[in-house]
């Protein structure tokens, strides 16, 4: 799966929400007006009531809970989705003049729970699932917390260190006594980054929005967990998939050049 930016999104407008199905591989998840719950708070109602004069539809504070299912004939796949919703004011322009622009006032769902969740990334087969584990764990926060979403991803990046067993500590001699010393997050990438430097420096990219996740008086942005995301993916790509590709490409290469003709040929020959 090639990285899909659309897949980040967290403002969702409508049923067609249009999440690839992971089940089938080829549906979508979408949802329908009755399998959509949406109601008001009781803190937004409250406040509506409480001076309705000077209440303003950008004020209103819904939730939310849904079922999105797939629309590929025979898949059956069901997920939940829940969270907060909205209502966004879009100013339209009519053509009659005497008009002038008019509003269109829409409930936007915003989510913070998918149930399953769906991958943000594909997850090279190759990592042990309890590294993988961590990753999907991110996928969860990534809909409800911006900074412990990125320190997950940089504990999945320290994981995966552990797993290609990279140096963790070193012996100190000290006064004649040796004692270990235990290497943080940036020392154990610079080993790595001796072996292979191009896939070491996006490692060290994501560990430094990683930290800023870890330091929470900083906040931050949707679009810096997304940059994470499209590195993680870059770095999967060119450490797994590539090789995979590769494999299979010599092995298709090797079986034409052989039998001089395409594959389907060679198979009816048979
Ligand atoms: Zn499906």
């Amino acid at each position: 799966m090639a990285f899909n930016d659309f897949l980040f999104r967290k403002k969702y407008y409508g049923y067609k929400w249009s999440i690839p199905c992971e089940v089938c591989g080829s549906g979508e998840l979408q949802s329908e007006e009755k399998k959509i719950q949406e109601w008001e708070t009781f803190e937004s109602y409250a406040n509506r009531n409480s001076d309705p004069e000077n209440w303003e539809s950008e004020y209103y504070e819904g939730a939310f809970i849904a079922e999105l299912s797939c629309d590929a004939e025979g898949c059956g796949n069901n997920i939940a989705v829940s969270g907060q919703s909205i209502v966004e004011i879009t100013d339209i322009e009519i053509h009659d003049p005497e008009d002038g622009p008019q509003a269109i006032e829409s409930v936007i769902y915003l989510p913070r729970n998918f149930s399953p969740v769906f991958n943000l990334i594909e997850i090279p087969m190759e990592i042990e699932f309890p590294i993988r584990k961590i990753l999907y764990k991110s996928f969860e926060l990534y809909w409800l917390d911006n900074d412990a979403c990125a320190n997950k991803i940089r504990q999945f990046v320290e994981s995966l260190l552990d797993s290609y067993r990279v140096k963790k500590r070193i012996r100190v001699v000290k006064n004649g006594t040796a004692k270990y010393i235990s290497l943080p997050l940036h020392k154990r990438i610079e080993e790595y980054t001796k072996t292979r430097a191009d896939l070491g420096e996006i490692l060290m990219a994501i560990k430094w929005i990683g930290n800023a996740g870890s330091h929470h008086s900083l906040g931050l942005e949707n679009q810096d967990l997304v940059d994470a995301y499209r590195m993680l993916d870059h770095f999967f790509e060119e450490a797994y998939f590539i090789k995979t590709k590769r494999k299979k490409i010599k092995q298709l290469t090797k079986t034409i050049l052989k039998t001089k003709k395409p594959v389907s040929k060679s198979k009816r020959k048979k």
